[in-house]
């Protein structure tokens, strides 16, 4: 407990059925992938207790299937038995024991079981998911029933303090909710309230089944984001039968895995969705948990303390950092690690089938393997390089007690993470540099900016280990015009701000070329507008009658126009990530940029970008634009390697110092943290 919390909502203990939350700082659930085996269930406990000791009130789980059919994936978690609930105790005791409560998720997959022989409340495959499911009889809704009552019954066994039953995401319930997957005629469909029944009965089932002192906390799909979903009028109604069939705590879930509005994701407004928990609050007596990008507690202290909510639900800012809790009730919210919503490590393993973790914190879901424990010989160290990788080193060793001076030319630090703030939609970059501002400074680092360092100025020194952590530098294809004044490198734009025309080619169509036309055609900052976003994406937050919360987009016109080109002839993005690719793609195509694939460069001159295709070339074009951007990749910057090594200094190359193919700031963050755990 905390004597004069810094957010006096957010850390007021919350009583809730027979149980007490010492705050409002729940871990929503999220899969790691741990949970689906049973000799990962020591990592797991390791993983939740490190959150509940940095003081989260309420944990929730991964998600565990009630039955096979319920199968996320083949041989996925599930809770059946007294056998698979033994193994358990060991993560709800860890738990117990660093002082936080925890939940186990129930999650019936439904129509996005990946497996064939799934069920649904209708035959109707998901557009992600090859399998179609086969519409459930009466019997076996029933049986299902019975199945999630059994479910809470072992993870009472189990030692957790209640169930959370998923009931969004478009998920088996939810699957039952909308008129979209719902087309049955028996009791189970048709009207709102026969959709409403599945939902209803599974929480009273489970009630009775589990005694009225442990949690249910049930996850409504508050805002559906799918054409033919539920109306906001129902969603109302639901919230108050499952308040009566005796739901605790109602927490927010927006949008189906479906959905084509993004939710999530880094350009999505912090707190974007929080309309809808609030009118469900308004209409109900339980506590209700807001979600969906809320990473600071600045944030989440304005929704409690309007009332929007009585709990707040983050998962990624606790993979980010299990503190988060603790930093923020002591007044060190300028120590939080802040989640930026990149998905990179966590929702782009998930869908991977690999272990989650995060970019930022390369430890999450590692915290028995990679461990940063004090050094027993001091070392003095030098760290080349302030961006991901030189960061992550520098502050890693010296927190783990070593002598380390960082360089950086340039006059502040960050590296390319400094260009990438800049992007519209990405501005929680800025948070990254923000934190490492401050680690710098509260781990004794000795930071020299403004200072290219030489080799010899290193061997001068003697250090005893120096870090290369120079990353990387622009690509300049050898295009005849290259040097053209209309020619461009990302940096020069983006970093510099230098003044472009109307008409602007983008070479590359990388991760960067993506963002850099959004730079082109984006005017200001809808991630920081949730108003201004809402209309790009069509989010409707007020009219009750309208299934699915969708209406038209009306994206604002593009400042630029804007054409994209990559010498491949593959689809546009293929590269970028799993989760939040569709949304770079979707926005790119909102603006109207062109994209022409297999093209090969000719040249660049006052007329413009020439450019030639097919097998022969034998086909030509201008593009008449006033500026050219390079975005074709990058080159490591390793300048300093050969003299050092040449003169005995133990040297090590990290980041895209090391490799400039295939890089990013996660494996920057990583090689920077592993090599600190090792020196
Ligand atoms: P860098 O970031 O290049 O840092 C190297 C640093 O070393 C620089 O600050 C440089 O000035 C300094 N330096 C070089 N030589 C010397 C010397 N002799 N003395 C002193 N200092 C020196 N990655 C992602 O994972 N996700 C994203 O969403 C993402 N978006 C991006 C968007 C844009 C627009 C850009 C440009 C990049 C983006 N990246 C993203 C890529 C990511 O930023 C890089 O992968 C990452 O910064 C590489 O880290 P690094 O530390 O190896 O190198
Ligand atoms: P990239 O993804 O490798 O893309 C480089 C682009 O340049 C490609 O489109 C390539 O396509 C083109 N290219 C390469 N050599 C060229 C040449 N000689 N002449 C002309 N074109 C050439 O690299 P990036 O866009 O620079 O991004 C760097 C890293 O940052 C990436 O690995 C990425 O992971 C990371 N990043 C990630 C995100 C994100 O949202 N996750 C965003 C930005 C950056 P063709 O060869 O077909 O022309
Ligand atoms: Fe957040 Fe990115 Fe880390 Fe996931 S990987 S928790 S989105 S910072």
């Amino acid at each position: 407990m905390y004597s004069t919390p810094s957010y006096p909502q957010l850390f007021t203990p919350l009583e809730v059925g027979h149980t007490t939350l010492r705050n409002r700082v729940v871990m929503g659930s999220m899969h790691t992938g741990l949970e689906d085996r049973a000799w990962d269930t020591n990592r797991l406990a390791a993983y939740f207790a490190e959150r509940a000791r940095g003081g989260v009130g309420l944990i929730i789980t991964g998600g565990y299937a009630p039955n096979r059919t319920g199968w996320l994936l083949p041989f996925g978690a599930k809770l059946t038995n007294r056998t698979e609930a033994y193994r358990h105790r060991v993560i709800t005791r860890a738990v117990h024991e660093a002082g936080g409560r925890i939940a186990l998720q129930i999650l019936h997959a439904g129509r996005y079981a990946y497996v064939p022989g799934s069920v649904s409340a209708s035959s109707i495959k998901a557009p992600i998911n090859p399998f179609r499911p086969r519409a459930l009889s009466d019997r076996g809704i029933r049986r299902t029933i019975d199945d999630y009552a059994r479910c809470a019954e072992l993870a009472r066994f189990a030692g957790y303090d209640g169930v959370e039953i998923m009931g969004g995401e478009g998920y088996f319930i939810n699957q039952f909710l909308a008129p979209r997957t719902n087309r049955r005629t028996d009791r189970w469909g048709g009207s709102a309230e026969n959709r409403r029944r599945l939902a209803v009965e599974i929480v009273r089932r489970t009630r009775a089944a589990v005694g009225a002192d442990f949690l249910i906390v049930f996850r409504l799909s508050m805002a559906e984001l799918v054409e033919n979903g539920q109306t906001f009028d129902e969603i109302l109604t639901l919230a108050r039968e499952l308040e009566s069939a005796g739901v605790d705590i109602l927490n927010t879930d927006i949008g189906w895995h479906e959905a084509r509005v993004p939710t999530i994701v880094t350009s999505v407004p912090r707190a974007a969705f929080v309309e809808f928990t609030a009118k469900i609050t308004a209409a109900v007596g339980i506590p209700v948990c807001a979600s969906n990008r809320i990473n600071m507690p600045e944030i989440a202290e304005e929704i409690l303390t309007r009332g929007d909510a009585q709990l707040i639900s983050m998962a990624r800012p606790l993979l980010a950092d299990p503190e988060w809790a603790d930093k923020a009730a002591t007044g060190r919210t300028d120590e939080i690690n802040t989640c930026i919503a990149c998905n990179q490590a966590c929702l782009d393993h998930a869908f991977q089938h690999r272990t989650v973790s995060c970019l930022l914190n390369p430890r999450a879901g590692r915290e028995t393997e990679l461990t940063l424990l004090p050094t027993r010989r001091v070392k003095s160290i030098a760290v080349v390089g302030a961006g991901p990788a030189g960061l992550s080193a520098a502050v890693n060793l010296a927190e783990r007690g070593h002598r380390v001076d960082l360089f950086e030319a340039l006059d502040r630090i960050g590296g390319q993470f400094d260009i990438a703030r800049r992007i519209p939609g990405k501005e929680e970059f800025d948070e990254s540099i923000r934190y490492f501002t401050r680690k710098l400074d509260l781990t004794g680092v000795q930071v020299h900016l403004n200072t290219r360092v030489t080799a010899a100025e290193l061997i001068d020194r003697r250090y005893d280990e120096v870090v290369l952590a120079t990353g990387v530098r622009p690509r300049i294809p050898a295009i005849p015009g290259i040097d053209h004044p209309m020619v461009l490198s990302y940096a020069e734009l983006v970093r510099d701000g230098r003044a472009v025309g109307k008409r602007v080619a983008v070479i590359g169509a990388g991760g960067i070329g993506f963002d850099v036309s959004e730079y082109l055609v984006v005017d200001g900052h809808p991630a920081l507008k949730p108003d201004e976003w809402r209309e790009e994406w069509g989010v409707d937050t007020d009219d009750e009658q309208l299934r699915g919360q969708l209406r038209a987009a009306r994206p604002a016109p593009a400042a630029r126009e804007v054409v994209l080109l990559q010498r491949k002839d593959t689809a546009f993005g293929k590269g970028l990530g799993k989760t939040s690719g569709w949304v770079h793609r979707a926005a790119l195509k909102a603006k109207g940029v062109e994209q022409i694939g297999g093209v090969n460069y000719e040249r660049i001159d006052d007329a413009g970008l020439h450019i030639s295709f097919g097998p022969k070339r034998e086909q030509a074009r201008v593009i008449p634009v006033d500026n050219v951007i390079v975005c074709a990749g990058q080159e490591s910057v390793r300048d300093l390697e050969s003299e050092l090594i040449a003169a005995g200094v133990p040297t090590h190359l990290i980041g895209g110092a090391e490799l400039a193919a295939e890089l990013d700031a996660k494996r920057a963050i990583e090689q920077g943290t592993r090599l600190a755990a090792r020196l």
